[in-house]
């Protein structure tokens, strides 16, 4: 359905195929931010991989630590497995404070009465501590109990901490912008019709769910020459992905949100110079000042992601 003719071969459009690098001019004259499309060069220069800014682990960490503006909170609530323990924990504090009134009330049958899950808790003790029977005292369980429980809450705390850090390590730190199975690769970033085509196709159905490939900062979402619509979101380490040809209603972020690896930020449009429904992607990386247009293919390779094969 998307199959391609090479440039040589033919004048008539691909399918799929864009016109994505739009003049200088036409940038320029829409107003678009002088301070990132003036140092990006419009003919792309490929940089080798070892010219790549390094992804520090650090940098990573940091920016997965940050709060989001949408509220997104990185610390999750224990786990369930966690809260299991604590009420097991509680229940047997609870048992055993009933087995001591029991052993003063009613020698014969101290374990005749199984404490409900739901009550058994260290301030049973407490509260029945005017029933207590001879030689049993109240305030030394008491302080037993609550020592426990302090205790208790602060290995729940750790373990949560650890849960979270565990996640964060566990998640992928770049992801497809279009999920895998769901687009075909039409165009690779390769000369093209007498250019350089900056940026790889992801043919997909209008609607498909664009996804942020790392985590960051939206710095564009709006009009732009040739995209339609752009989305730009500006990682820790200054990787910049453009995400392209979206109608106005497929952007779902705005300028200024914190996205993270993943999130979807857009759906794909086949709006500007474009002839079928699909993602435009580039990568960008700081060099020397300003920024150059890397091959997103070995870019996403490098940090886990494989692109499937190139269709035509
Ligand atoms: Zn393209």
């Amino acid at each position: 359905m998307y199959a391609e003719a090479q440039a040589s071969t033919s004048v008539d459009a691909p399918l799929t195929r864009d016109i994505p690098v739009p003049s200088r001019s036409l940038r320029l004259g829409l107003g678009v931010d002088d301070r990132i499309d003036s140092n990006v060069r419009t003919t792309e220069i490929p940089v080798a991989d070892d010219d790549e800014l390094p992804v520090t682990q650090s940098a990573l960490v940091a920016s997965r630590t940050e709060t989001t503006s949408t509220g997104r909170h990185r610390l999750r609530p224990p786990s369930s497995a966690l809260k299991a323990r604590t009420a097991l924990v509680a229940i047997a504090a609870g048992a055993g404070a009933v087995a001591i009134v029991g052993s003063g009330v009613d020698q014969g049958a101290p374990a005749a009465t199984t404490p409900d899950p739901v009550e058994a808790s260290p301030v049973l003790a407490s509260s029945n501590a005017d029933d207590l029977g001879p030689g049993v005292t109240d305030s030394e369980s008491t302080t037993d109990l609550s020592t426990f429980a302090d205790q208790l809450v602060q290995g729940s705390k750790l373990a949560a901490a650890k849960d979270a850090a565990d996640a964060a390590a566990r998640r992928p730190t770049v992801v497809s912008p279009v999920s895998l199975g769901v687009y075909k690769l039409t165009s690779a970033y390769a000369p093209r019709w007498g250019t350089f085509h900056g940026g790889l196709d992801f043919a997909a159905p209008l609607g498909t769910p664009i996804h942020a490939a790392t985590d960051g900062v939206v710095l564009k979402s709006g009009p732009a020459s040739g995209f339609g619509n752009w989305i730009q979101v500006k990682a820790a380490d200054g990787t910049i992905t453009v995400y392209g040809h979206m109608a106005a209603s497929g952007l779902k972020v705005k300028v200024g949100d914190h996205v993270t690896a993943g999130d979807v930020i857009a759906l794909v449009g086949s709006e500007g110079f474009s002839t079928g429904p699909h993602l435009h992607f580039e990568v960008w990386i700081p060099k020397g000042g300003s920024y150059v247009k890397i091959d997103p293919a070995p870019w996403l390779a490098k940090r886990g992601v494989i692109l499937s094969a190139l269709v035509g």
